[in-house]
C-alpha cells in the first residue's frame, strides 16, 4: 500500500535528518488526516477490497443483495422475515455480536429461514474506525463466535459500523477469512420516517447486482409509531418485483478472487 510506504519513508528520513522534522511530520499528518477521510467514505476502495455490488460471476442477472443492518430486533426482525418469506425473497442480516448474543433464538430463525448471517461487529462502537488492530480483531472475532454458534453458519463478509473503516481493517478481516462489504443504495431508514420515501429511495433506481441497505435493528418509527422498515419493505420488494428483481443474500464464491 503506497501509503504505508509513504509513512515507513517519512519515519525512516526523520531518524535520518532530525532537522528535517517539520517538513516530515507536516507530511504524515497529511497522509493520516487523508487516510482517516478516506475511511469516511463507506464505498471507497482507497482502504482495501469493498463489495458493493454483487459480484457479476456471482449472481443471475436479475439479482439484487437484499442486506439488513444492526439486528436482531425481537420486535421488527420476525416480521421482516415474514415479510421475505412472503415475497419469496432471501436476504443478508449484518447482526451486531450483543444483541445477537441477547437474541440467539432470532439468529438461529434467520438462518432456519434460508438467509445469511453475517458479521457487523459487536458492540458497533460509534469510533470504529478510530480502533487499534487487536480492539478491532476483538470486535469482530467475539461477533463471529456468536454469530456462528447461535447461527451454524460461519459469517464470510462483514459490514463496519457506519460503514467507517482504517487502514488497518483489511489485514484483520484478511487474518479471519472475511471480506468487507458496504452497499450501492440505502434507504436512511434509520433517520426517515416516511416509508414511501425509504421505499423509492432505496429501491426505486436499482439494478441487477445492487446492494441495497435497510435496518431491521433501531429502525426509524412511522407516524403511527411503527417501525419504517416494516412498512418500506413491502413496497421495496413490489418495486423489485415489478423490475423483474429478485432480492437474494449477498453471497461471494471464492471463483470472484479478489478482483471485487
Ligand atoms: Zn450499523
Amino acid at each position: 500500500m503506497g501509503s504505508a510506504a509513504w509513512q515507513l519513508a517519512g519515519i525512516t528520513a526523520w531518524i535520518a535528518q532530525p532537522r528535517l522534522w517539520p517538513p516530515i511530520v507536516a507530511a504524515l499528518v497529511a497522509d493520516h488526516v487523508v487516510l482517516t477521510a478516506a475511511g469516511f467514505v463507506p464505498r471507497g476502495r482507497w482502504l482495501g477490497p469493498n463489495c458493493d455490488r454483487l459480484p457479476a460471476a456471482d449472481r443471475q442477472s436479475d439479482e439484487v443483495a437484499l442486506t439488513f443492518d444492526d439486528g436482531p430486533d425481537p420486535d421488527v426482525t420476525p416480521k421482516v422475515l415474514d415479510l421475505l418469506d412472503h415475497a419469496g425473497a432471501r436476504a443478508s442480516f449484518f447482526c451486531i455480536g450483543e444483541r445477537a448474543a441477547a437474541h440467539p433464538e432470532l439468529v438461529a430463525e434467520i438462518a432456519r429461514r434460508g438467509h445469511r448471517v453475517e458479521n457487523h461487529s459487536y458492540s458497533h462502537p460509534v469510533f470504529f474506525s478510530m480502533l487499534p488492530p487487536p480492539a478491532l480483531k476483538r470486535e469482530i472475532m467475539r461477533a463471529q463466535d456468536v454469530l456462528t454458534a447461535a447461527s451454524g453458519q460461519l459469517p464470510r463478509l462483514f459490514r463496519a459500523p457506519a460503514g467507517f473503516r482504517s487502514l488497518l481493517l483489511d489485514p484483520v478481516l484478511h487474518s479471519l477469512g472475511l471480506r468487507f462489504v458496504s452497499w450501492t443504495r440505502r434507504g436512511f431508514d434509520k433517520a426517515d420516517g416516511d416509508a414511501l420515501r425509504v421505499a423509492q429511495r432505496v429501491a426505486g433506481q436499482a439494478v441487477a447486482g445492487d446492494v441495497l441497505l435497510l435496518h431491521d435493528g433501531a429502525p426509524a418509527r412511522d407516524h403511527n409509531g411503527r417501525p419504517v422498515v416494516l412498512e418500506a419493505l413491502p413496497r421495496v420488494l413490489d418495486i423489485l418485483a415489478a423490475g423483474n428483481l429478485k432480492g437474494v443474500p449477498f453471497v461471494v464464491n471464492t471463483t470472484s478472487g479478489t478482483a471485487l
